[in-house]
Parts: C-alpha cells; sequence; structure tokens
C-alpha cells in the first residue's frame, strides 16, 4: 500500500543498508590506509649489498612525490599485494616507493 509515505518495510530495509554501506566504507578506508602504511622491505635485515646499493640510489619505502613511486616505475614489477620486485635492486620494493633511477613506464 502506497500513500505517499515510506512503508515500515523501505524503513527496515534502509535501516539495514545505511549500517552495512557505512561498514564497507570503513573497510575500503583500513586498506587504503594499510596499503599506504606497508612495509615491504626491511632494510635492518638486508645482507650488506642489498643495503648499500639500496642506501646509494636513496631508496624509501614511501615517495615524497605521489607521481614517482615504485608501482609507476619501469623497473617495478607488481605482485599485488603493495609489494613488488625491482629490477634494479633484484629484490623487493613497494609500490609507493621510490629511488633515483626511478624511470617512468614506458
Ligand atoms: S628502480 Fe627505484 S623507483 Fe624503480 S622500482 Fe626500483 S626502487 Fe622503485
Amino acid at each position: 500500500m502506497s500513500n505517499g509515505n515510506i512503508s515500515r518495510r523501505k524503513l527496515l530495509e534502509r535501516g539495514i543498508q545505511l549500517p552495512l554501506g557505512g561498514v564497507l566504507l570503513a573497510a575500503a578506508a583500513a586498506q587504503t590506509a594499510a596499503a599506504a602504511d606497508k612495509v615491504c622491505v626491511d632494510m635492518a635485515n638486508m645482507d650488506g649489498g642489498q643495503k648499500s646499493i639500496r642506501e646509494s640510489l636513496n631508496y624509501v619505502e614511501k615517495s615524497k612525490d605521489p607521481k614517482q613511486t615504485c608501482g609507476g616505475c619501469g623497473f617495478f614489477e607488481a605482485k599485488g599485494d603493495g609489494c613488488g620486485n625491482c629490477m634494479i635492486f633484484t629484490g623487493p620494493a613497494n609500490a609507493m616507493g621510490h629511488c633515483d633511477s626511478w624511470a617512468a613506464k614506458g
């Protein structure tokens, strides 16, 4: 029966949909924050050679320039979890990271 007012059924449906939407938005925001904070390279536990080359090329886990991240670098192979492999270092790199050898994907 429709008399211009929202039916009790519609109210109940919306009462369920709104919190569910909020939960999904919160989950998406948490996932984005987790990806941004992800640590892919543990410099403290790398061997001397790996650590040295990364230091010489100023590798960082989080790029200062969002337009120049490992994820947009031609030497990066993504793994799909926010981390990947750097062909220059032949080892892990963060999709949000950066080093002096950054080169745009061609
Ligand atoms: S070369 Fe540098 S910027 Fe490019 S993927 Fe490797 S670490 Fe990242």
